[in-house]
């Protein structure tokens, strides 16, 4: 029977050990007991979550003033074409897409007491697509 309170593992390659080292003799990296991992897992999850609950209600808001029959005041009417009213929701779809992921990610640490490695490399992929998109639309804008 594993007592998992003493396996530590790496939170990189998952290398697994019972021994109280502090380093991966695998890749280098810090150890971690699962413990850590689980606490670790519920930030990832409050992190994702607030991510998602904000961007939620700033696409409520944003709808509410771009869609006329919610508009109540026309001091805020929105002026930009469908095309930036596309990339604005975009943009919060994609955050709230990276945000669920998080909580995703964030509950199966805390599930199982390690990393799951396809989600992190979701999140990975997300945040760098983000970052280029960002930057493109600087460039094109
Ligand atoms: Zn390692």
């Amino acid at each position: 029977m594993e007592n998992l309170t003493t396996t530590r593992i790496c939170y990189k390659c998952d290398y697994e050990t019972r021994t109280a080292t502090e380093t991966c003799p695998n890749c280098g990296h810090r150890l971690r007991t699962a413990q850590q991992i689980r606490m670790l897992g519920w930030l990832l999850t409050a992190i994702g979550g607030g991510l998602t609950v904000c961007m939620a209600l700033l696409t409520v808001a944003v709808a509410g003033i771009m869609v006329p029959p919610f508009n109540r005041h026309a001091s805020t009417r929105f002026t930009g074409g469908p095309e930036a009213a596309l990339l604005i929701f975009s943009i919060f779809g994609f955050v709230m897409l990276f945000g669920l992921t998080s909580v995703f990610a964030g509950i199966w640490q805390i599930r199982y007491g390690r990393r799951n490695k396809h989600l992190t490399a979701i999140i990975l992929t997300l945040a760098v697509v983000f970052i280029v998109l960002g930057v493109l639309v600087q460039i094109l804008l």
